[in-house]
C-alpha cells in the first residue's frame, strides 16, 4: 500500500483499476530524427482532425439526449482542435525541436491554455482546461486508444468538461494531479456522486494503467495497491451509494415526508446543468441554492451582463415554473477570483461596494431566470439594511420585469441575532449552517463542514431564526451541509424548518 495525500473534492470511497488519461509530465521523450519530422507532424495533424471528429460525434449525441447546452460547450472543442494557431504550435514543436507528436500535441495545448488563463475575458480564461483536454484527446488517438476508457478509476493531470461528460458513465472515481475543489470537474464529480481527490501532485501520474487504486474522497487520499481490508471497505461504500441512488430515483415522484407525516420540501444545491439533472432524476423539487460565484471563480474582471446570462441561463432554463433560488455572488474568503484578490469583505458586502457590478448581476439573474419561479438569495447578510439596499438596486434594474422573491442567508451570528428585523424585509430565509457553525464556534471552514451543528449555541440560533421567519409568515429553509446530514436532519426538521436544500446525493422523495 502507498498513500498519496491530496485534497478531497467529492465524497465517497471507491477502488478499481487505474485508467491513466495523460502523462504530460515526468517522462523523458525521444527526439524525432530530422528525416522523420514531416511525417510525425502529419500524424499530429491527423490526430487533431480525429479529436475534432470525436467531439462532433459527442456533441451530436448530447444534442440527441436533449443536452443542447452541454453540446454547445463540447462543440467549442471542435473549433479549438482546428485552430490554426494550435496547429502551427504543434508543427513548430515537431519540425524545429523534434518533439514526438503526442508530446507536441499536449505541449502546444498547454501553451495555448496558459495564454488563455491569463486573458482578461473570464469566459476565455475558463476554456484553458478545455484546450488541454483537446490536446490530450488528440495525443490519445496516436496511441490508438482515444478515450475508449474501460471502467475504472480515472487518473489525470486535469480534466475538461468534454472529458467528464463523456467518461462519467464508465468512471468510478477520479484523482487529479492538479485541479482544485472548485474546478468545474470537481463540481461535476460531486453532482454525479463520483468520489474525487485533487491536488495529489505529479507522483499520481506514476501510477500504471491497470494498477489497483483506491480513491478516498472523504479523507482526500489516493492509495496505490490497497490491502484487502481497505479495498473491501471501498466496495461496500460504492455499493451503498449506488443503491441509495437507485432508491432515490425509483421514489423520485413521492413527496418527502417524515414518518409522522410532516411534509418538507426537498430542493437541490445545484450550480451546473449536470448537478441539476442528477438532482432532478433523484426527485428534487427545484433548486434551493445555486452558488453563482462558483461559476466565475476564474474571472479576471466583473463578468458582464451577457457573460452572466450565458452561464446562468443553461441551468435556469431547465427550471421553468419551478423554484430557482439563485444566490447572488458570494465572493471573498476561499471563493475569491483573481480580480478580487486581497479583499477582506465577503458576500453581499463585496457587491454593495460595487454598485455597478451589483446592478449588472441582478439584471442578469432576472433575465436568465425568466420563466422560473425565481428567488434571489443574499449571501453573508449582517443586517436588514443589506436587504433594503439590494431591494433598492433591484427596483432600479427591473424596468417592468416581474419582481423575484428576495431572501436572506442567515449564516452570520449578526444575522441570526437580527433575524426578526431581517425577516421583515424578506420573502424567505435560508439558514447557512456551514458558515454559521464556523462563525459561532470559531472553527476553521473545512472543519466546520463536519462540525457539530448540533452544538446548542448553533441550534439556538437556528431555532430563533425559524421562529422569526414564521412570525413574519415566510418560509425558512436550511441549505448548509447540515440539511444533508443524517444526524442533524431530524433536529433541523424538528425545529420547524419548511424546506431543505441538499447536495443531490441526499435529495429525493424518501420517507425518513
Ligand atoms: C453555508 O454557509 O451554509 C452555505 C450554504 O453557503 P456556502 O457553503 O456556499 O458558504
Ligand atoms: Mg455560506
Amino acid at each position: 500500500m502507498r498513500a498519496l495525500p491530496g485534497v478531497s473534492a467529492a465524497p465517497g470511497i471507491t477502488v478499481g483499476r487505474a485508467v491513466v488519461l495523460d502523462r504530460t509530465r515526468g517522462h523523458a521523450s525521444n527526439l524525432v530524427r530530422e528525416a522523420d519530422r514531416a511525417g510525425e507532424a502529419d500524424r499530429a495533424r491527423d490526430a487533431l482532425r480525429r479529436a475534432a471528429s470525436d467531439l462532433e460525434t459527442l456533441a451530436s449525441q448530447l444534442r440527441t439526449d436533449g443536452r443542447g447546452d452541454d453540446a454547445d460547450i463540447v462543440e467549442t472543442g471542435v473549433l479549438m482542435a482546428m485552430d490554426p494557431e494550435l496547429i502551427a504550435r504543434v508543427d513548430t514543436l515537431i519540425l524545429d525541436s523534434g518533439i514526438e507528436a503526442a508530446d507536441a500535441l499536449r505541449e502546444a495545448a498547454e501553451q495555448t491554455a496558459l495564454e488563455l488563463s491569463v486573458l482578461l475575458d473570464p469566459m476565455l480564461a475558463l476554456r484553458a482546461d478545455d484546450v488541454r483536454s483537446v490536446g490530450r484527446r488528440a495525443a490519445a488517438h496516436l496511441k490508438g486508444d482515444a478515450l475508449h476508457v474501460s471502467e475504472g478509476v480515472l487518473i489525470a493531470d486535469s480534466l475538461g468538461p468534454a472529458d467528464v461528460a463523456e467518461l462519467a458513465p464508465r468512471v468510478r472515481g477520479i484523482a487529479l494531479a492538479g485541479g482544485g475543489v472548485t474546478a468545474h470537474a470537481a463540481i461535476v464529480a460531486r453532482s454525479l456522486g463520483l468520489p474525487m481527490v485533487v491536488g495529489v501532485g505529479e507522483g499520481l501520474l506514476e501510477i500504471e494503467d491497470g494498477e489497483e487504486v483506491l480513491v478516498d474522497g472523504d479523507r482526500g487520499v489516493v492509495v496505490r495497491q490497497p490491502d484487502a481490508e481497505r479495498a473491501s471497505l471501498a466496495r461496500t461504500d460504492t455499493e451503498r451509494r449506488r443503491s441509495a441512488r437507485e432508491i432515490a430515483i425509483a421514489r423520485r415522484l413521492e413527496p418527502a415526508r417524515t414518518k409522522d407525516g410532516y411534509r418538507i420540501r426537498v430542493l437541490a444545491n445545484a450550480s451546473t446543468v449536470a448537478e441539476l439533472e442528477e438532482a432532478t432524476r433523484q426527485g428534487a423539487e427545484g433548486v434551493g441554492l445555486m452558488r453563482t460565484e462558483l461559476l466565475f471563480l476564474e474571472a479576471m474582471e466583473w463578468p458582464s451582463h451577457a457573460e452572466q446570462v450565458s452561464v446562468l441561463r443553461p441551468v435556469l432554463s431547465r427550471l421553468q415554473g419551478q423554484t430557482a433560488t439563485v444566490r447572488l455572488f458570494d465572493f471573498g474568503g476561499d471563493k475569491t477570483p483573481p480580480f478580487l484578490r486581497g479583499i477582506t469583505a465577503r458576500g453581499i458586502a463585496v457587491m454593495l461596494n460595487e454598485p455597478q457590478a451589483l446592478k449588472a448581476h441582478l439584471s442578469a439573474v432576472v433575465d436568465a431566470g425568466r420563466g422560473a419561479d425565481l428567488r434571489l438569495l443574499v449571501p453573508m447578510v449582517t443586517s436588514a439594511a443589506d436587504i433594503r439596499s439590494v431591494r433598492d438596486t433591484l427596483t432600479l434594474v427591473l424596468e417592468g420585469r416581474g419582481a423575484p422573491m428576495v431572501g436572506a442567508m442567515i449564516e452570520t451570528p449578526e444575522a441570526a441575532e437580527a433575524a426578526r428585523e431581517i425577516a421583515g424585509q424578506c420573502d424567505f430565509l435560508s439558514i447557512g449552517t456551514n458558515d454559521l457553525t464556523q462563525l459561532v464556534l470559531g472553527l476553521d471552514r473545512e472543519q466546520s463542514r463536519k462540525a457539530p451543528v448540533l452544538d446548542p449555541r448553533v441550534l439556538g440560533l437556528v431555532a430563533a431564526t425559524v421562529q422569526a421567519g414564521h412570525d413574519a409568515r415566510i418560509p425558512v429553509d436550511v441549505c448548509g451541509e447540515a440539511a444533508s446530514d443524517e444526524n442533524s436532519l431530524p433536529i433541523i426538521i424538528g425545529l420547524g424548518t419548511d424546506e431543505l436544500s441538499v447536495a443531490h446525493r441526499s435529495s429525493g422523495g424518501t420517507e425518513r
